[in-house]
């Protein structure tokens, strides 16, 4: 094939944790699907699990001209890499991660690169793209209603709203346009807590309005009939906008697979192994009666923690199944703590893995409720099978999207910065039982808009398509 008639070439650089990475395999796989080459870059530590975990190679082996390309971290390899170590990872992927892209680039096997599609967060990218001369388009995985909140960061600072106090926390922010009538002090992103505006996070995010208008466009794994007022706030920052969400259900849409069938098992990229036992015991159960409870990838909970939360959901009398990740318990021995009539309750009621087949369990009919951390892809999950959620978010971007569930989608309940047994078993019942039929029906409309936005027509497929287009004319 001479040059000229080569499909384009996108390398694709997601940030190196679980929830990007998921959502970029789909993209690529997309993109895959649209004839262009890919190069998928992924850390040392990511691709160690990815092979463990999934069988990635296999899966993308029927697309030619799809490779996976490994960088460093930039972490010695014995760093822990849970969520409280988030920052050091950023810094080494700043420091040392960025001048290794830079000689792929130009000193490697790439040739012949038509765009680089990299997380807006890896703000280095840019520069390089810009050393190099390739076009970037950046994708923020992260809701668009938390990244309209880190665009308003200036302006928070400017109007004095940020640093806030403790007594602040159920006032009404003023400087995020769209949301004047419900987002509170304390549905802001977790860092904005820490009392202290010179942290690093806020110094972090608070560039990120400048940092995207750098980039060709960007890209949103969201659609416009759930965020559309908040990306029309964004466009006014930077206009070229792609939200092709959810991602997820984009994929499968285009393959036409349905949940469950085996080319949908075939696209997990799990970095944990998935407990499928959890789906024959959700086919013993009624239908909408099982609540799934899932803290994503990262959140930690004390022992305290962990066992109000479990009496609350065994004297709910739901039945549940529940994830609780191996690393996902601070602290040692907490087993030894569990009374036995939660253990005997657990066993009447509940099954507990350490790791599920997510997006399956929330399509499967005995599913009525998710309690969740929200984070967006855990979010768009449970919106696209139109499953009601509680929502306990853990940090950052969660606690927005928390106030967004309960106040602005009226798609569940917000339970942040309460870890009460009482509490828990209440809002679990007005979920599943008092409530259920409001819910449901809400949810089950919502579900209705995201499937309808990914058929051809739809917000997000005409998105993509003009994605794939603004492509091919880089390449030509
Ligand atoms: N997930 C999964 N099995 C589990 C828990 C989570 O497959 O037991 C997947 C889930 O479907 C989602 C991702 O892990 O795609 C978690 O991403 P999210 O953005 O919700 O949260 P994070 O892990 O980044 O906090």
């Amino acid at each position: 094939m001479d040059q000229e008639n080569l499909p384009p070439h996108v390398i694709i650089f997601p940030l190196p944790l679980q929830g990007p990475v998921n959502s970029m395999f789909k993209l690529a796989e997309l993109l895959c699907l649209s004839g262009f080459h890919i190069t998928f870059i992924v850390t040392e530590y990511i691709y160690k699990r990815l092979i463990q975990f999934t069988n990635i190679h296999s899966r993308f082996d029927q697309y030619e001209g799809f490779q996976i390309k490994t960088i460093s971290d930039g972490l010695p390899e014995d760093h822990p890499h849970s969520g409280d170590q988030f920052m050091q990872l950023f810094d080494a992927l700043r420091s040392k991660t960025k001048p290794l892209f830079k000689e792929m680039l130009t000193c490697g096997d790439l040739r012949h690169v038509t765009c680089i599609i990299a997380d807006g967060i890896m703000g280095f990218t840019c520069d390089v793209a810009n050393d190099v001369g390739i076009p970037i388009v950046y994708v923020r995985t992260v809701s668009s209603c938390c990244l309209w909140v880190f665009f308003c960061l200036p302006k928070l600072i400017e109007s004095g709203e940020l640093p806030f106090h403790d007594d602040d926390f159920d006032k009404l922010v003023k400087s995020v346009p769209g949301t004047e009538d419900f987002l509170r002090c304390r549905d802001l992103p977790s860092f904005c807590r820490l009392g202290d505006i010179s942290n690093i996070y806020v110094q972090l995010y608070k560039t990120e309005g400048q940092e995207i208008a750098r980039a060709f466009g960007l890209i949103l794994n969201t659609f416009e009939e759930l965020e559309g007022p908040m990306l029309d706030q964004i466009r006014s920052v930077c206009p070229n906008l792609y939200p092709i969400g959810p991602l997820h259900a984009h994929l499968k849409t285009r393959l036409g697979a349905e949940v469950g069938s085996s080319s949908e098992q075939t696209s997990s990229n799990s970095l944990w192994e998935e407990d499928k036992s959890c789906i024959t015991w959700l086919d013993e159960q009624s239908p909408r009666s099982v609540i799934y409870v899932s803290f994503g990838s990262i959140a930690t909970v004390t022992k305290e923690q962990l066992l109000e939360f479990w009496h609350g959901l065994v004297n709910s009398g739901v039945m549940f199944l529940w994830v609780m990740r191996p690393d996902s318990v601070a602290g040692k021995d907490w087993e030894e703590n569990v009374p036995e009539e939660i253990k005997e309750g657990t066993k009447k009621r509940g099954y507990i893995v350490g790791w599920a087949p997510q997006e399956q369990v929330l399509a499967h009919q005995a599913v009525g409720g998710f309690w969740t951390h929200n984070g967006w892809n855990s979010t768009l999950e449970s919106v696209y099978e139109g499953v009601p959620m509680i929502c306990w978010p853990y940090f950052l971007d969660q606690q927005v999207n928390s106030r967004f569930v309960e106040a602005f989608w009226k798609l569940g309940l917000d339970m942040k910065d309460t870890c009460d047994r009482v509490i828990v078993e209440k809002l679990v019942r007005e979920l599943m039982e008092v409530r259920k039929e409001e819910f449901l029906k809400r949810a089950d409309d919502m579900a209705k808009l995201a499937k309808g936005c990914l058929s051809e027509g739809g917000s997000s497929y005409e998105s993509l398509k003009r994605l794939v287009k603004d492509i091919e004319s880089m390449a030509v």
